[in-house]
């Protein structure tokens, strides 16, 4: 085992019967190059009940400071509490017993500037609707003046959508993933973006050649992270996570299959990308009409809460261009039906984010409608493009070893959004999107 596997172990990634064959080649702790923590912050808590490498880890460390913990066992128990706590003491930290950033760092040694590491989203993990949540509620917290999070709709199964913004300015972009369900590695694009501008905007730190700070104090960036957190839950964790009354349902729906990783649908068969009414009538219901994994267009445009949430937030916010964030396939989907004085516009936008990600450019129109950006562009007539991350998985989830290649791709995507929604916004101070759903 080398040191990244060792990482990943504790992680729990690596652990016997992950799904997925979840292989990262990419540790957490390398992304976060500000960081100079001689051992990197694991990015979540230390505590009594905690088992695995990083508890021996600081278990060693304790005892090779003198606070004895016993065994290193990897099991943190009384003694390492104990440990813990006359460290903490000892080094004017918090006494909770827990091993969160600040005890970690105190522990290993920060030789930087930053006692605490920044990060608050890891992306190589399985990435939850409750860890999404637990993530939102941390970014406020941390940036009560730049970031803000709000509830804009509730699914069937009481889950609640939540859209975050970062930044300051009335000019507005919108951004949004995991519509679909396997694709939530979209949602952690989304979260880390918003984890990575305020920390660069704190830092007065460029990303991608865009002075965070400059355009976050001139625009603001909305977010929703997980259109869709009930066809999320359902392809991480299966009936489990429903009520047993809805399971027959669910499993017939999947074609009489218990493993839902190929999920694409919310959670009554309905797929919300294909929901928004561009083109609505004209999707082909002769494949599917009836609720099934993916590809059920619903009995009526805008008929499931989800897409209502996002249509909510539209009128709320009145975003002058889009990116919908999709896996996989490395490609930039654009041009459902415009008209030829969209079209130069939209292939600029096109043609930008290509440059900054390297994706292909789909031919114009390819989509098959009734999805948010067909309905966005076509419809609404503002900029908007739907990006497919991620080298191709067919209908599988993309593996989290795939984000830091992601992430490198994508991390100005959100900055040339919101730097272009501004200059869209001097153009037509007084335009209003309103939608009626
Ligand atoms: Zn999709």
């Amino acid at each position: 085992m080398n040191r990244t596997m060792l990482v990943l172990s504790a992680l729990g990634i690596l652990s016997a019967g992950t799904v997925g064959g979840v292989l990262p080649t990419t540790a957490y702790a390398a992304t976060s190059s500000q960081s100079t923590t001689a051992v990197k912050y694991p990015g979540h808590l230390i505590e009594m009940g905690s088992r695995g490498t990083y508890v021996k880890e600081v278990q060693q460390q304790l005892n090779k400071l003198g606070y004895s913990c016993g065994t290193a066992d990897g099991i943190f128990g009384s003694h390492t509490l104990s440990a813990v706590k006359a460290f903490q003491k000892a080094h004017h930290l918090t006494v909770d017993g827990i091993v969160g950033p600040q005890t970690w760092n105190a522990l290993f040694g920060s030789t930087g500037a930053s006692t605490t590491p920044n990060t608050i989203v890891n992306p190589y993990q399985t990435y939850t609707y409750n860890k999404m949540v637990q993530d939102i509620q941390s970014l406020t917290r941390k940036y009560p003046d730049l970031v803000h999070s709000e509830i804009v709709g509730r699914t069937v199964y009481g889950r609640d959508i939540y859209a975050v913004s970062i930044g300051k300015g009335k000019p507005t972009a919108f951004i949004n993933g995991a519509h679909h369900a396997r694709e939530w590695i979209t949602t952690i694009l989304n979260m880390y973006m918003i984890d990575q501008y305020a920390q660069a905007y704190e830092k007065g730190q460029s990303i991608g050649g865009y002075n965070v700070r400059n355009v976050l104090n001139n625009a603001t960036i909305w977010f929703i992270p997980m259109v869709n957190p009930d066809g999320v839950t359902l392809e991480q964790s299966g009936l489990s996570a429903f009520p047993r009354s809805s399971w027959a349902n669910l499993k017939r729906w999947n074609g009489g299959s218990s493993n839902f990783k190929r999920w694409k649908a919310n959670a009554q068969g309905i797929d919300p990308n294909l929901q928004y009414d561009g083109g609505w009538a004209d999707i082909r219901n002769n494949i599917v009409n009836h609720p099934w994994y993916e590809d059920y267009k619903g009995p009526a445009p805008y008929y499931i809460n989800e897409v209502k949430a996002v249509l909510k937030l539209i009128n709320q916010i009145n975003p002058q261009d889009e990116v919908a964030y999709h896996s996989s396939g490395d490609v930039i989907y654009w041009g459902y039906k415009l008209t030829r004085t969209q079209e130069s516009t939209d292939k600029w936008y096109a043609t930008k984010v290509r440059s900054l990600t390297g994706y292909f450019i789909e031919p114009i129109g390819a989509s098959d409608g009734g999805g948010l950006t067909d309905w966005w562009t076509h419809n609404i007539g503002r900029p908007g493009l739907t990006v497919e991350v991620g080298t191709y998985e067919g209908d599988q989830p993309v593996p989290v070893s795939q984000f830091s290649t992601i992430w490198s791709q994508n991390k100005a995507v959100g900055l040339f959004m919101a730097q272009q929604a501004i200059n869209l916004y001097k153009q037509h101070p007084n335009s209003v999107v309103h939608v009626n759903y």
